[in-house]
């Protein structure tokens, strides 16, 4: 079966077809680098690393664009209330970012173009959109698209129904601060603006680019660069990105090229907490350094997001990432397990089972995450192999050719998932101690002294280091 994705444009379970397949054009919304990011807005990157890695081990050749946002209004009044240029302020932020990236073992965009770095893009595609009439100088001095010139605004948002259903809401969102209906391309320069730094010459007058505007061009250069397209095959982030952020990015981006922007666009749902979403807004949020430095492993947080759909609410609390951590403990050291299995010859009566088992994960893994990245499901399956897995190794019935299996499979769930302990910083003069040990006892063997090669086998025991000796040598590790 291939790999079927929920598009929000139809609202339906796609088959995934790449415009040009072997290669993927992906781009998701960014950090703004105001501050920083909580797990809220990690759980996105999260399933967007999901969705990266998943493309990867199903042989798409990725290009991933993320861009970060280091101009809008939330930076610049951050700046400016801290007195500094906006580069000097959000410099830490970007920073804090990719650590945070690191700690939660995102695999690394391919660019991060940062929006005060693209602005001729963003000027050029302003000045398209004047050119072919759909965008307006304000009175104000600003540049304004104009949605009544494109008939498709509110698609991808069923803007329609959303009117009539919460009509209310559209007036309290915290991006409709002006009329909703027109937004802002360009931004006439303010004092704050200047101020801090955030202002460019352009042909339509001195200003800043709109956050809409921001990823459209980023996204638009970076493809049309990379592989001479405008249509992406995969647009994705929050789900409170759908309006307007994504509906603008929409309407100017195709108003533009007269193309579709983006094929599928999918959407991350919300962490709540207590019911309620996590934001700054609200005050009850959590950032991944908080986490780092609880001494919580990114396993762990990792093992906690997959276990709900990317398109279901996750309530984080406590419990849930005690259990989390409990459980990727438990992955660990059934891992070493594997990792660990005898050299000897698989006997009779469980020959082949654990191969057959770890063929069965392979499967089951693949049919759940084509299944709209049904991560839920290939967690079960991962954990159904490590059960039934160790039955078998109770029974002692495994050999090398079986654990060979096992180890490739869980190389392959783990390519996606990355759910195993960070492995423990290993004194390093312990390392070197048991690496001589481990030459002492071969060259001990080598001259058929037994009793001296026992000798260190229980020296190394004694200090809690367990080895084994496999066809490629003498493996060890800490117990
Ligand atoms: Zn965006």
């Amino acid at each position: 079966m291939p790999l079927s994705l929920h598009n929000t444009l139809t609202r339906r379970l796609e088959p995934f077809q790449p415009l040009a397949p072997p290669r993927v054009t992906l781009y998701t919304c960014g950090p703004t680098v105001w501050n920083y990011a909580h797990i809220g807005n990690f759980r996105t990157f999260l399933f967007e690393d999901l969705l990266r890695r998943y493309l990867e081990l199903s042989g798409y050749d990725v290009f991933h664009v993320m861009n970060l946002t280091d101009v809008d209004d939330r930076t610049i009044k951050a700046a400016a209330a801290a007195g500094k240029r906006l580069e000097e302020h959000t410099a830490p932020f970007v920073a804090a970012f990719f650590a945070d990236c690191d700690y939660l073992r995102i695999r690394k965009a391919h660019v991060y173009p940062r929006a005060t770095q693209s602005v001729p893009a963003m000027v050029r595609l302003v000045q398209r959109l004047l050119d072919t009439g759909v965008a307006y100088r304000g009175e104000d001095g600003s540049v304004y698209f104009a949605i009544t010139k494109f008939p498709n605004y509110g698609r991808l948002s069923q803007l329609d129904r959303r009117e009539i259903k919460v009509g209310a809401r559209v007036a309290s969102d915290e991006y409709a601060k002006d009329d909703p209906r027109d937004f802002a391309l360009w931004k006439k320069a303010e004092p704050i603006d200047e101020q801090v730094g955030a202002a460019w010459d352009a042909p339509f007058g001195r200003g800043r680019p709109g956050w809409h505007l921001e990823c459209s061009a980023m996204s638009l250069d970076q493809i049309g660069q990379c592989c001479r397209v405008e249509t992406l095959d995969i647009h994705a982030g929050g789900v409170d990105l759908i309006f307007p952020h994504h509906e603008d990015e929409i309407a100017q981006s195709e108003a533009a090229t007269g193309k579709p922007f983006a094929r599928y666009w999918l959407h991350g749902e919300f962490l709540n907490v207590g019911g309620t979403k996590m934001s700054k807004r609200f005050g009850n949020f959590l950032t991944a350094r908080d986490l780092r430095e609880q001494g919580v492993d990114a396993a762990a947080v990792r093992l906690l997001f997959w276990q709900t759909h990317y398109r279901q609410p996750l309530d984080f609390n406590d419990d849930a990432l005690a259990g989390a951590q409990e459980a990727a403990k438990r992955l660990g050291e059934f891992h070493e397990r594997v990792r660990f299995v005898g050299s000897g010859p698989t006997r009779a009566r469980g020959r082949g089972t654990l191969a057959q088992l770890a063929q069965r994960l392979q499967a089951d893994f693949r049919a759940a995450l084509d299944d709209d990245l049904n991560a839920p499901r290939a967690c079960g399956a991962l954990f159904e192999f490590m059960r039934s897995a160790n039955r078998e190794l109770d029974r002692e019935a495994a050999g090398s050719e079986d654990a060979q299996r096992a180890q490739a499979a869980l190389a392959e769930v783990m390519s996606v998932l990355d759910v195993l302990p960070t492995p423990k910083q290993l004194d390093s003069g312990l390392v070197a101690w048991v690496e001589e040990r481990i030459a002492a006892r071969d060259k001990a063997r080598k001259a058929k002294d037994f009793k001296e090669a026992d000798r260190i086998r229980a020296e190394l025991k004694a200090r809690g280091v367990e080895i084994e000796d496999t066809p490629s040598g003498t493996k060890w590790r800490v117990v």
